[in-house]
């Protein structure tokens, strides 16, 4: 499709979130055969934008358009795509695997190091349209709205491919959640729904804490700022929990999340930070056999799921959004996200 579209461009990082992204008009991008072009009816702001705008996370080239939850309608596809047409409504995984590695060879494409990714590697969706693999698309079931399948593509997808693939998580469990924004929060309501015994949820705030327990299924919650966290679980627990989930990337909280397991319990470590990842002193670690893992990202069909557990309604994403933007007000909105202006969940921007 030829043309011209607007576009918030990432030309060089600073420290004021606001003044990162440049709205500019810019070709629309051409599709290769293997690609179909979205035109973008919601694209969820996201805290990785944020570290790309003040550098804490390295973008390979300037300018790139950010942009990495997305969903829309497809307007045009390339000539070798038999799976999808023009009209189709879907939502795409912002990461395509080469699937010839190892990782993807061995059923871990989330991690595949060849991976191409919109608004990191390519241009991403903070736009009028977008292009991508076809093999990177997830179809949106009818009755989720864009707003709620572009964040399913991040928001929700990641806690879930940390509980379903990498927590090993057993209906009984007790489970600790520490960040209770885009990502804990939906951690908490999939904890539940995988039948954990109990969810404490840690974070900094007390709006955010009881809003976890008032609207999500969070059975404990604590501010962190006001009580030692670790003495807490492992007074409502007897001897701490046996999973936890890190999503905010900083080394208080990640030492938190492994302190409060109970010996042989595990931690899980999804929240992306700069600095290396706390713990504790090694004989605690190695005595209480403790397990400390990594999380990034999802795979196609961990998107796929979530949109049929929240199409089927049994996972709620009727809460996610917690407010809707124009795509020109979208430096604002990271800059709302950054400072937790409006306790945003997931703010998303949306266009006709
Ligand atoms: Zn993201
Ligand atoms: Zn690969």
């Amino acid at each position: 499709m030829k043309g011209a579209m607007k576009a918030l461009r990432l030309h060089k990082t600073t420290q004021k979130i606001v003044d990162g992204l440049k709205l500019e008009t810019v070709p629309i991008p051409e599709i290769g055969p293997r690609d179909v072009l979205i035109d973008i009816k919601a694209t969820g702001l996201c805290g990785s934008d944020i570290h790309f705008i003040d550098g804490s996370s390295i973008l390979p080239k300037f300018p790139t358009i950010l942009g990495h939850e997305t969903a829309g309608i497809i307007c045009e596809v390339g000539s070798e795509v038999k799976d999808y047409k023009v009209g189709d409504r879907v939502c795409a995984n912002f990461a395509t695997p080469c699937g010839k590695c190892y990782q993807c060879l061995t059923g871990r494409p989330s991690i595949c190091p060849n991976r191409s990714m919109i608004g990191v590697t390519d241009d991403g969706a903070y736009a009028e349209y977008v292009k991508t693999a076809s093999s990177a698309l997830i179809r949106l079931p009818d009755n989720i709205p864009f707003d709620q399948g572009a964040a399913a593509t991040d928001a929700v997808a990641t806690p879930f491919h940390m509980i379903s693939k990498r927590s090993g998580m057993k209906p009984g469990d007790t489970v600790a959640v520490f960040g209770l924004g885009g990502l804990g929060i939906h951690a908490v309501e999939i904890a539940r729904m995988y039948g954990a015994g109990m969810i404490i949820g840690v974070d900094v705030d007390d709006y955010i804490c009881e809003r976890a327990k008032k609207l999500f299924g969070a059975d404990e919650v604590i501010n962190s700022r006001k009580i030692d966290a670790v003495a807490e679980i492992k007074r409502i627990t007897g001897d701490g929990v046996d999973i936890s989930l890190e999503v905010v990337g900083v080394p208080e909280s990640q030492l938190q999340a492994v302190n409060c397991l109970r010996p042989g319990g595990r931690a899980l470590m999804g929240g992306l930070g700069a600095a290396p990842v706390a713990m504790p002193n090694t004989g605690i670690f190695v005595r209480r056999e403790w397990e400390v893992l990594g999380c990034y990202a999802f795979e196609n069909l961990e998107i796929e799921k979530v949109l049929k557990l929240a199409s089927a309604g049994r996972l709620d994403l009727s809460k996610t959004v917690t407010s809707h933007i124009k795509l020109e007000d979208i430096s604002v909105g990271l800059q709302d996200l950054h400072q937790k202006k409006g306790y945003p969940i997931r703010i998303v921007a949306v266009q006709d």
